[in-house]
């Protein structure tokens, strides 16, 4: 079946009266059956697992074109979960350079605890990805668009690398999806996601997952990890989750449609020094990201002013439709300094906003932006 009737349909659970739209199951705890086998009609005890958690992880396992999914309650939960499955003392990983902060975070600050060492990599440069891997080096973590800089790295062409040694490669899927890129088809081993951005939608549930391209050992230590660390997710979250994936392609679609005309918007203004947009033509990877997108750009947009750190900050308090606020992938549109979001060791340059592109009109949007370029003016 197709992308969008999966996304409507995979993972609906039965509830023997014929509901079409799944029930929520609050319920932490099931029945035996009639002889007393525990879990004989189905389910045992909550956190083992819900139907709202099995039709979601039916779905994105369906979505993202692997053999079984996990999901947790941030993508920083499942980011913790691969590395704690994946990774054992005296391993390495390699994370991009521009990673997404969190990640970067975790990877570096709480990792070296447990005597896992890594090394940052431009993913651009394999030369440089070649010389990082070590004897020991267990997960390459792919993330491309990069976060904020839009770089586009090549994940077929990572995995071809990582195989030939023997190493796991497990991409960030959260800015694309598995509508606009397929890490499974390129070669990856795992995909994750904060599904808090695209996959939620609308900017009012946290969650996060992980896919497996085949069910395999590190696949049941994913579950054990995920029932007996007791990283779950709530029903209702989960409901929410299952509910906003129905719309994923409908409200995407309009996403990057919006994205590149405004891309296109921000190239034209006299006080934007530079646009990230892997979908503009005179973006350095443009080949491999209208191959490897699908010819899909995204809705993430990041711009240099300039004006420098004050002229941004200032421009990004300008609009009334672009909120300046964290985090993306909503039905509504953000701006944001991502260098004052990045705590103690920001790394975006102090010029740089990124934008989340919503669903809104685009008129509308447009006109806010230029709203926002007149006041800097004035
Ligand atoms: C937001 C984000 C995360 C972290 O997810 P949370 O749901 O905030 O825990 C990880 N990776 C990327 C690319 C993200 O954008």
């Amino acid at each position: 079946m197709h992308f969008d009737t999966l996304s409507v349909h995979a993972g609906h659970i039965e509830d023997g009266i014929g509901s079409v739209m799944s029930p929520i199951h609050v319920t932490t705890t099931f029945e035996r059956d009639e002889n007393g086998v525990i879990g004989g009609k189905g389910y045992v005890y909550t956190r083992w697992d819900n139907p709202n958690r099995r039709g979601l992880e039916t779905k994105l396992a369906k979505l993202e074109g692997g053999e079984e999914a996990f999901t947790f309650p941030s993508g920083m939960a499942a980011a913790m979960a691969l590395a704690q499955t994946v990774l054992e003392p005296e391993t390495h990983i390699i994370i991009p350079d521009d990673c997404y902060h969190g990640i970067a975070h975790l990877v570096k600050s709480m990792l070296p605890k447990w005597k896992i060492s890594y090394t940052e990599v431009d993913m651009i440069d394999t030369a440089a990805l070649e010389n990082a891997i070590q004897k020991n080096t267990r997960l390459i973590i792919v993330e491309t668009p990069s976060n904020p800089m839009l770089k586009i790295s090549d994940i077929s062409l990572i995995c071809r690398i990582a195989k030939s040694k023997g190493i796991l490669v497990g991409c960030d899927n959260t800015w694309t999806t598995p509508l606009i890129q397929r890490p499974f088809e390129l070669g990856a081993d795992l995909a994750f996601h904060s599904s808090t951005k695209f996959f939620g939608g609308h900017s009012d549930v946290l969650g996060g997952c992980i896919i497996i391209k085949k069910k395999n050992e590190l696949a049941e230590k994913i579950r054990e990890y995920q029932v007996i660390g007791g990283s779950v997710p709530s029903p209702f979250d989960c409901w929410l989750l299952n509910r906003s994936l129905s719309t994923l392609s409908l409200r995407l679609e309009r996403q990057i449609k919006n994205a590149e005309l405004i891309a296109n918007f921000l190239k034209a203004q006299p006080l934007v020094e530079q646009v990230y947009y892997p979908g503009l033509p005179d973006h350095p990877n443009h080949d491999i990201a209208r191959r490897q997108m699908h010819g899909l750009f995204g809705s993430m947009i990041s711009i240099t002013m300039k004006g420098g750190e004050k002229q941004a900050i200032q421009f990004a308090g300008n609009m009334k439709l672009f909120k300046h606020a964290t985090s993306l992938g909503g039905v509504e549109s953000l701006i944001e300094h991502r260098r004052s979001a990045e705590g103690k060791s920001p790394r975006s340059p102090e010029n740089l906003l990124r934008l989340s592109v919503g669903i809104e009109y685009i008129d509308d949007l447009i006109e806010d932006l230029a709203m926002g370029f007149d006041r800097l003016k004035s």
